[in-house]
């Protein structure tokens, strides 16, 4: 098949471009490099079913040839970006969105939206399971990510419901893994980068605030599974062993032997209290479930940051 990734030389859509290629399939991807990284795919820029395309998807598509699929991933997605590049994580979510829905149908292709568990917003429900409405402050500081997203679901569903594309939709939990941008802001880059630096690591709040983290190949699996399935409803993809973010400061300072502990720092405004995706709908439908350990995934992935830092210039922040 012809897939076009959106978002595809980011964290995520790079491992899904390098497991469509082993897959078989044809794979564009295109990027703005907003926060996607081209040297995230530049490995498979030898491949010949492999194309590259810089472009920002919420203006233009500029992809020719017909498409079967495509997984709309384009998106900053951490809430340091949410205050950096407002905008961009709306209209990645409202025009970008727009344009993938229309593509499909003009070409007939199935479209994956790459949906979020932030669109349960502090959640009064847990777990999290797909029937659950949300709880979220539509004017907070994380609101450009959120209800963009929530308006991408009820537009894929709008396209689905009375125009006949053929749609899906993940609800992505936190994933974590190699190629995660080290000063992205999110907690496990942050800790990794802090504690192979011998700093204390910066807990926001008590740290009793819980997450569940995914290793992204896993994720992977779960896109691809949800793309080739007959389910058109929402589908939560994560990890669902939750652990408080205290518990994950205290395995990173344990696993990479770092003496300078924990500082404590004020709890960011809407931080959700907890999250752990229900995965029912997953395992019933798609015959999915995370099978990466955290400890396999953070050696993964510690080994990533390390060679990223590695590579760096001395004295480069
Ligand atoms: N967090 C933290 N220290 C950091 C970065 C994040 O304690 O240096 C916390 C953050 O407040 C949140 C959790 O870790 O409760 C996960 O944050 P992240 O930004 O990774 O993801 P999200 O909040 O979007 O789930």
């Amino acid at each position: 098949m012809r897939v076009l990734v959106t978002g595809g030389a980011g964290f995520v859509g790079s491992h899904l471009c390098e497991r469509l290629l082993a897959d078989g399939h044809e794979v564009v991807a295109l990027d703005s490099l907003v926060t996607g990284v081209r040297s995230n795919v530049a490995h498979l820029a030898s491949v010949p079913r492999f194309s590259w395309v810089e472009a920002d998807a919420s203006r233009e598509l500029p992809v020719t040839g017909r498409l079967d699929r495509i997984f709309h991933l384009a998106s900053p997605a951490s809430p340091i970006d949410y205050v950096d590049l407002p905008f961009e994580t709306l209209y990645a979510g409202s025009d970008a969105t727009r344009r993938c829905l229309e593509r499909g149908e003009a070409d007939g292709a199935r479209v994956l939206l790459a949906s979020t568990s932030e669109v349960y917003g502090d959640p009064l429900v847990h777990p999290q399971v797909e029937t659950y409405w949300g709880n979220v402050n539509s004017i907070g500081p994380r609101s450009v990510y959120d209800e963009a997203k929530r308006y991408a679901e009820a537009l894929t569903v709008a396209f689905h419901r009375y125009r006949g594309v053929d749609t899906r939709i993940a609800r992505i939990f936190n994933t974590y893994g190699p190629r995660m941008r080290l000063h992205d802001g999110r907690v496990i880059p942050a800790f990794c980068w802090q504690a192979l630096q011998q700093r204390p690591l910066t807990v926001f709040g008590d740290g009793s605030q819980t997450r569940s983290f995914c290793y992204v190949t896993d994720l992977v699996d779960g896109l691809v599974r949800l793309m080739e399935s007959d389910l058109d409803l929402p589908c939560n993809l994560g990890n669902p062993t939750e652990r408080s973010v205290l518990e994950v400061a205290r395995f990173v300072n344990r696993f990479l032997d770092n003496p300078a502990g924990i500082e404590f720092r004020p709890l960011p405004a809407d931080d959700p209290t907890r999250r752990r995706p229900d995965i029912t709908r997953a395992s019933e439908r798609l015959g999915w479930e995370p099978d990466v350990s955290f400890e396999d995934g953070m050696a993964a992935t510690v080994a990533w940051f390390r060679s990223v830092l590695g590579s760096r210039p001395p004295g480069e922040p």
